[in-house]
């Protein structure tokens, strides 16, 4: 990866479908993980509308195998007529083109000589155009429409008959790019109805199911109707009649440690009677079951227990309510707001905040909270609500590396940085790119060049085109600047990329949510040491964060002992102030916190 040159874009390049169809081809790994996809994205085009349909699309197909039970095979058997038909359009395809271009050339010449800043941008009128046309065959192919070429040379004619050809200000930011976009998976809730996923908090006639007892219902009907958890059923039933009448039946002797290990082998053993590995979601209802949320307790019968009226998440006994904790009150908004975004995933899919447009002209040097960031760049969110949450996700990366970066006093007069992500997940650090502008070039008056590098032997585990990424650009009015952000991709083990022709000097390194004092990292393997050792030795910021403020400790002890120099600690374990307030499940530590955060705690090392 050399410090890019633009190289001249293709004209007429149609969207890349190459790459939307490998969201069907999920490598076997990527099935206990959240399901992922990519999209393609033309900033601001008039068809940005008609995308989503697109996206549900593969999302149902995508959704029917994390839910099927018995529905692998029938998932595989619809990938192969979905792909040899999409190779049969293709072939079309190239031939239709060619007859549009000489089409769409005349029609689109008169609109792309009225500015002159277009014409050496490849034609997007066109494109846009042929993304239409292409979406269109796509829908057809997906109603299992026979006579294509007939009805696409038809609906050719009438989009060209209405071929939109104004407003060639905007075209200038139509230019495509790849845009990974993390698709967020099902998630199994004891207070959702598992089929059709109704709030059940205060609701009466909550049912579960009769014969595992570990999924429930709003009602008897939908217990039956819930076809698709037949299989696990079966098999989770089988599992418990041969450890007693219920899966969590005598889990209350277990201490924290043991019942976690408990629910690993449950899962384990499910599979073995299942003969495949259990999606996320499945998983969920042996990690995540309904029990009396006193350790000392676990009660697990159903008429036993009641849930917590305000957000429904946790149980307890309904004779004993002192079983509730105290500490609960201080949990329950963050439970609701996790379900109220689990519930609007399931309308609506992935929750899309608005994002910020303001650049400011001053470095913020009094904002030191996400809340001060937001109200600069006049994002008026309420705090607490789904948006704001889905927003904090999205700008912690950004703004926690501006954060350490700020506290070294480095964003004032650098006109170029450089941050080396260590771990980078593809769904976290790479989710919506274009986040690194919006939220850090946006806000650091002074800087021309800021060069993002991600690493991370886990990168590329859902085959994403990383050259489509490195496209992402910045906004007209950056372009104009001449400030730019560039990506670069390294599926490499750190130190190891270290030793690579394409390593750039890093000004801050960030190790985000990297559970460092754990020993079991990529293929079980610790690599954390060598890692550890070379990022120190560049003498540069560290930021390193966890989502649990009882990792953090344990952390930098890891990092102190494995760095062969003395290091300063610039900030010690510290709630972060741009942590992500979107709150996932914890595992891991369930005894500690029941929730986490991303980029929860953070310090700071140099
Ligand atoms: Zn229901
Ligand atoms: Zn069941
Ligand atoms: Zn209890
Ligand atoms: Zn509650
Ligand atoms: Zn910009």
């Amino acid at each position: 990866m050399k410090p890019h040159k633009k190289k001249p874009r293709q004209r007429n390049r149609p969207r890349n479908k190459a790459n939307r169809l490998k969201n069907l081809e999920i490598p076997d790994e990527s099935i206990n993980e959240e399901i992922t996809e990519t999209t393609i994205k033309a900033e601001e085009t008039d068809d940005d509308d008609s995308l989503p349909e697109l996206i549900d699309e593969t999302n149902d197909s995508l959704n029917n195998r994390d839910q099927s039970s018995s529905g692998y095979k029938a998932f595989e058997n619809l990938e192969n007529v979905l792909k040899q038909n999409i190779q049969k359009l293709s072939r079309k395809e190239e031939i239709l083109k060619d007859e549009l271009k000489a089409v769409s050339d005349d029609q689109f010449r008169d609109s792309a000589l009225q500015n002159t800043e277009i014409s050496t941008e490849p034609n997007n009128q066109q494109n846009v155009f042929i993304h239409n046309l292409q979406q269109q065959m796509e829908s057809m192919m997906a109603n299992g429409s026979e006579d294509l070429p007939q009805t696409i040379m038809e609906n050719l004619k009438k989009m060209l008959n209405q071929a939109p050809i104004s407003d060639v200000e905007t075209s200038d930011e139509e230019d495509e790019f790849i845009e990974y976009i993390y698709k967020p998976r099902k998630y199994f809730l004891i207070s959702l109805c598992n089929l059709c996923k109704c709030d059940l908090c205060g609701r009466t006639g909550m049912v579960q199911c009769s014969r595992c007892k570990l999924s429930y219902y709003c009602s008897k009907g939908h217990m039956r109707s819930d076809i698709e958890h037949r299989q696990l059923c079966f098999a989770l039933k089988q599992v418990a009649d041969s450890s007693g009448e219920h899966i969590f039946y005598k889990c209350s002797n277990f201490t924290s440690e043991q019942f976690r290990s408990y629910r690993i082998i449950t899962i384990r053993n499910v599979e073995a009677v299942i003969n495949r590995p259990l999606t996320a979601t499945e998983q969920e209802l042996i990690l995540f079951g309904r029990l009396c949320c006193n350790v000392k307790c676990r009660e697990y019968r159903f008429e036993k227990l009641i849930n917590c009226n305000n957000c429904g998440m946790v149980s307890y006994c309904r004779e004993n309510p002192q079983h509730l904790p105290n500490d609960h009150e201080k949990w329950c908004k963050a439970f609701q707001l996790f379900k109220q975004l689990i519930i609007h995933q399931e309308k609506f899919g992935r929750l899309e905040p608005q994002l910020p447009k303001k650049i400011l002209k001053d470095l913020p040097v009094n904002c030191c909270k996400t809340k001060d960031i937001y109200k600069k760049l006049n994002i008026n969110l309420t705090e607490n609500s789904c948006e704001y949450a889905a927003l904090t996700q999205l700008s912690t990366v950004p703004l926690t590396s501006w954060y350490t970066l700020k506290l070294c006093d480095q964003l004032r007069d650098n006109q170029e940085l450089t941050i080396h992500l260590i771990g980078a997940e593809i769904d976290f650090e790479v989710d919506i790119l274009h986040k690194w502008e919006l939220f850090f070039l946006h806000i650091t008056p002074t800087l021309r060049r800021l060069n993002v590098v991600f690493v991370g032997p886990e990168l590329n585990a859902c085959n994403i085109s990383f050259d489509q990424l490195k496209k992402t650009k910045c906004c007209r009015f950056c372009r104009k600047n001449k400030r730019t952000v560039s990506y670069y991709f390294a599926a490499n083990i750190y130190h190891e990329y270290c030793r690579t022709v394409d390593f750039l000097k890093p000004h801050l390194i960030c190790f985000f949510n990297a559970g460092l004092y754990r020993s079991t990292g990529y293929k079980m393997e610790d690599t954390w040491p060598e890692t550890i050792l070379t990022a120190s030795q560049l003498k540069v910021p560290v930021v390193v964060t966890a989502y649990t403020e009882y990792e953090m400790p344990l952390d930098l002890s890891r990092f102190l002992q494995e760095s062969n120099r003395h290091l300063n600690v610039i900030l010690p374990p510290h709630l972060n102030p741009f942590a992500s307030v979107k709150p996932e499940r914890n595992f891991i530590s369930d005894d500690e916190v029941p929730l986490m955060f991303k980029n929860y705690y953070c310090f700071v090392v140099e």
